[in-house]
């Protein structure tokens, strides 16, 4: 049997965290070397990868307010830490012989390009990986806005989310043993049931454009390659 992916082009957005490992903090090259490794399996099967990164193992802006700190200030720092945690994935995935090209939306010549829609397509289309950092470029966002927005910017099929569940669930599988997984979900549907998949802004921006999302276990081997292939895996969510 011919195994095609299901996706031509995807939008994968990695949280701090999920770069941190077990410590939650600070960046664990062992967590990035084995996402390298599964970046790879795609961009060997022909399938094009833009990568969102968070920077919430390092600093966040509302917390940092929280603090004490001028919220402004905040979200700079916290968008500088995404350019470090695009720095270490680079790093990495070159490493393993894999191109990639970082982008971020705040300019810092002679670290990393210049954000420019065109040329990010024209990479991927060469099969770089395209690494998109310091977010929207702007205070009081996310990086989840950040990849909803990239992802429907460069024409990607889906915008996939990892996590540390495999999935959405009406209740935190961590505290209550009777969650329940969903499948499928609808955005309006996410919107109503106040589900934390996204903040609001991403979940409306990917409403509007009608861009799919997903949400899966980066932690469990073999996920990502698995909903490549189309096979069910963590939660849509969808338009309908
Ligand atoms: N941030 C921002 N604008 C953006 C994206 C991020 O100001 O468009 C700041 C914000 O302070 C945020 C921090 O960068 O807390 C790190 O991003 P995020 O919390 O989304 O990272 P994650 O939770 O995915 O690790």
């Amino acid at each position: 049997v011919e195994r095609r992916p299901a996706y031509q082009r995807i939008l994968l957005k990695l949280s701090g965290e999920a770069l941190a490992g077990d410590a939650d903090m600070g960046i664990d090259p062992k967590v990035l070397s084995r996402m390298a490794l599964e970046i790879g399996q795609l961009v060997g099967i022909g399938v094009e990868v833009g990568i969102v990164l968070g920077g919430g193992n390092l600093f966040r802006g509302a917390a940092l307010q929280a603090a004490g700190l001028d919220r402004v200030a905040g979200d700079h720092m916290g968008m500088l830490a995404t350019v470090m945690n695009g720095l270490a994935m680079r790093d990495a995935l070159e490493r393993n012989n894999i191109k990639t090209r970082v982008m971020s939306a705040i300019p810092m010549s002679g670290v990393v390009d210049h954000y420019d829609r065109r040329a990010a397509t024209r990479a991927l289309q060469s099969g770089d990986v395209c690494i998109f950092v310091a977010g929207t470029g702007n205070p009081f966002f996310t990086t989840d806005t950040a990849a909803c927005l990239r992802g429907i910017e460069i024409n990607a099929n889906v915008v996939i989310k990892a996590t540390k569940v495999d999935g959405v669930y009406n209740a935190d599988p961590m505290k209550d043993p009777t969650a329940v997984k969903y499948d499928y979900l609808t955005f309006d549907e996410v919107l109503e049931k106040k589900l934390g998949v996204m903040d609001l802004t991403a979940i409306c921006l990917c409403r509007d454009q009608n861009m799919p999302l997903r949400v899966f276990d980066m932690n469990k081997q073999g996920a990502l390659l698995n909903l490549i292939f189309g096979h069910t895996e963590g939660t849509l969510i969808g338009k309908q």
